[in-house]
């Protein structure tokens, strides 16, 4: 663990949270509240949904995010909006060059599909976001695109798309402020099918600094 893991994080640290290795995490972050995400370990995707607090159907959108930075990837001043289109967290600090939105969660289904059936019972991010969301009442109803933390997709010039190894590194995180009262869901990507997590999925550390 660095020991600088507080380092220009702003504000007194009011929740801070190891998240193992495969592991679901939900949390409510406070409009104006910061979210730290640690990548302890390096390369380690991190999936994550945003909800309303207020009212949980208006939820993160990939489509209005790129449509209104007009851009495809998140990076610092990024803002992560809503299916109403309002902000709903800004990326404050990341040193990370840049973060995936289009890659989608892995599942069941995706894993079988691509890696084969003898993948089918090994544990998902969709498996993580209905245990995390099931507290709250959420169900499959309510699985919508996500934000991949850490993890590369690169785009190429024909709009090829792939899932290769990580631009992150160990220590690194991403700032993130609330715009609105959010409950944030995460997954901690369990993929071992493809570079995503380095083929070995690590811990990621919460810190939310009020
Ligand atoms: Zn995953």
């Amino acid at each position: 663990m660095k020991t600088d893991a507080l380092s220009g994080l702003k504000g007194r640290v009011i929740h801070d949270q190891i998240v193992l290795a495969r592991a679901p995490w939900s949390h409510v972050v406070r409009a104006g509240e910061t979210l730290r995400i640690i990548d302890v370990e390096g390369n380690q995707a991190v999936d994550f949904l945003i909800y309303s607090l207020e009212d949980d159907a208006e939820r993160y959108s990939f489509q209005d995010t790129i449509a209104a930075q007009r851009n495809i990837y998140l990076r610092a001043g990024s803002i992560l909006r809503s299916t109403e289109g309002r902000p709903m967290m800004t990326i404050l600090d990341t040193a990370v060059a840049y973060h995936d939105t289009i890659g989608g969660a892995c599942s069941c289904e995706s894993n079988t599909l691509r890696y084969g059936h003898h993948t089918r019972a090994q544990h998902s991010c969709v498996d993580n976001f209905l245990m995390a969301n099931a507290a709250d009442g959420r169900t499959k109803r309510d699985m919508t695109p996500n934000i991949n933390w850490f993890m590369n997709v690169p785009v190429e010039a024909d709009g090829t798309l792939g899932i290769v190894d990580g631009i992150s590194a160990a220590g690194l995180h991403v700032d993130l402020r609330a715009e609105m009262d959010v409950t944030v869901v995460v997954s901690n990507c369990p993929q071992i099918n493809n570079p995503c997590n380095g083929f070995n999925p690590t811990p990621v550390r919460m810190i939310v600094a009020a």
